[in-house]
C-alpha cells in the first residue's frame, strides 16, 4: 500500500500533473544522450510517459518550438490540452531557460 501512496504523489517535472493520469512514471534525460547528455542525476527528470514520449530525443529548444506551434495554431497534440501545453512551455522557460539559450 505504501508503494501506491508514493506512486500517486508523483508530479511530472514537465506538465506538473500526476503521472498516474498520463501513462505513469518515467525518467527522461534533460539533454538527450546522443547529444552528450550525461547519465547522471543532474541530467535526469522524473516525468510522465506522455511528456517523455513527446520530448523524445528533442532538445528543450526543439520541444519548445513544437509546443508553441501547437499552441499558436490551436491544434491539440494527442491528449495535451492547451493549459497543459502552456504549463510545459512555462516549465521550459523557467527551469530550463539555459537550454534555450544554449540548446545543447
Ligand atoms: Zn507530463
Amino acid at each position: 500500500m505504501e508503494d501506491v501512496k508514493f506512486y500517486t504523489s508523483i508530479i511530472c517535472g514537465y506538465c506538473k500533473e500526476d503521472v498516474k493520469n498520463h501513462g505513469g512514471k518515467s525518467i527522461d534525460h534533460i539533454i538527450p544522450k546522443y547529444l552528450g547528455g550525461e547519465n547522471k542525476r543532474r541530467n535526469y527528470i522524473i516525468c510522465c510517459k506522455e511528456c517523455n514520449n513527446w520530448k523524445a530525443n528533442k532538445t528543450m529548444l526543439d520541444w519548445l518550438i513544437s509546443i508553441e506551434f501547437y499552441i499558436d495554431n490551436q491544434i491539440p497534440y494527442r491528449n495535451f490540452i492547451p493549459s497543459r501545453m502552456g504549463q510545459i512551455r512555462k516549465t521550459i522557460k523557467t527551469r530550463f531557460i539555459k537550454h534555450i539559450k544554449y540548446p545543447i
